[in-house]
């Protein structure tokens, strides 16, 4: 999926890539995750098949990622299965050693990451909504995200589901119907 780099979205837009309302549970009930009225949303890494931006990353974005990574700071909630690299060509980089997504190693450090759920980054009045899979495209491709977004992981704060203004909702998520559809046959659904 390709959203251009620091693509601005409407206000009150879900932080979600996929256009639809972000399900998350809070006190054991579903209901809906927005950003609060004081913050624009921009897209940052969802890169499609291809890498336009090369360059080199600093060390200390790319640290901020790994312990964002390894404390779960992201959020999840669409249950639309798992992204894949799309930029990999092979069944090897994607499943190295029979792993479930790529695994990236940096300064003698390993992370074994699944496409799964997205960043959101706040600095200042802006919150950066990325890829889970962005350190694999920034170690493994090159990908180098703009500055003001690297500027934002290191200076900013990683928000999570509980960051979010949570309303109830009286349907169940929208998405385990598309979830039901990704993972049926084709011509069963
Ligand atoms: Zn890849």
């Amino acid at each position: 999926m390709m959203i251009s780099d620091l693509k601005q979205f409407l206000p009150g837009s879900p932080p979600s890539p996929y256009g639809i309302p972000l399900d998350i549970k809070r006190d054991g009930a579903w209901g809906r995750g927005f950003l609060t009225d004081d913050v624009t949303l921009r897209a940052v890494g969802w890169l499609g098949d291809r890498v336009d931006c090369i360059g080199d990353v600093s060390d200390s974005c790319i640290d901020r990622l790994f312990v964002a990574y390894e404390r779960s700071l992201k959020v999840s909630g669409e249950y639309r299965g798992f992204h894949a690299c799309e930029v990999c060509s092979g069944e090897l980089q994607h499943n190295p050693g029979g792993h479930v997504g790529p695994i990236v190693v940096w300064k003698e450090r390993e992370l074994s990451l699944i496409g799964d759920g997205h960043y959101l980054i706040r600095f200042e009045r802006t919150v950066y909504m990325a890829p889970a899979l962005l350190l694999h495209y920034i170690l493994d491709h090159q990908y180098r995200p703009p500055d003001e977004f690297e500027k934002a992981v290191i200076e900013g704060r990683f928000l999570t589901a509980d960051d979010l203004v949570f309303r109830p909702s009286m349907l169940p998520p929208l998405s385990y119907s598309t979830c039901t559809r990704l993972i049926l046959p084709k011509g069963d659904g």
